[in-house]
């Protein structure tokens, strides 16, 4: 069974420039911007440039130099956006949604950054 990415979801629209964002950070494999409806003071969504859909599909076919870029992209927006406690901050936690199980809305693959605030237990009912 193959991957099949739609290419009308909402960060494929904003990769192609299509519909605005608020841009965090630009590399040449990631784009960073902030969530349109944050869940926390620091609510970040890293996506690759690549048409992954999920975390297993980009895990296992994007390139090294892709998954590089994108681990660095969060780790130097951590930092950045003074969440990392090497920063001064108080932690942040990263959450990636698959599938239904996993209540994933936007099919192109993307990790979210939470932080600013005591974020509570890891799952809700
Ligand atoms: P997920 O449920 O993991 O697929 O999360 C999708 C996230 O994308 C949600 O937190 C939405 O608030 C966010 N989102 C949807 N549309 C936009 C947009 N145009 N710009 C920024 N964030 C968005």
């Amino acid at each position: 069974m193959a991957y099949e990415y739609d290419s009308e979801n909402i960060f494929a629209k904003i990769l192609r420039g299509e519909i605005p964002n608020s841009t965090v950070a630009d590399s040449a494999h990631s784009l960073a911007f902030r969530d349109i409806a944050p869940a926390a003071p620091e609510h970040i969504l890293v996506i690759p440039k690549g048409a992954y859909v999920n975390f297993d599909h980009f895990g296992a076919d994007a390139s090294d130099a892709e998954i590089v870029d994108f681990s660095r992209m969060i780790a130097k927006i951590t930092r950045e956006v003074g969440v990392a406690e090497i920063s001064g901050g108080e932690g942040y936690r990263l959450i990636t949604n698959a599938g239904a199980h996993g209540v994933q809305d936007v099919p192109h693959f993307h990790v979210h950054i939470l932080g600013g605030r005591r974020l509570g237990r890891m799952i809700s009912a």
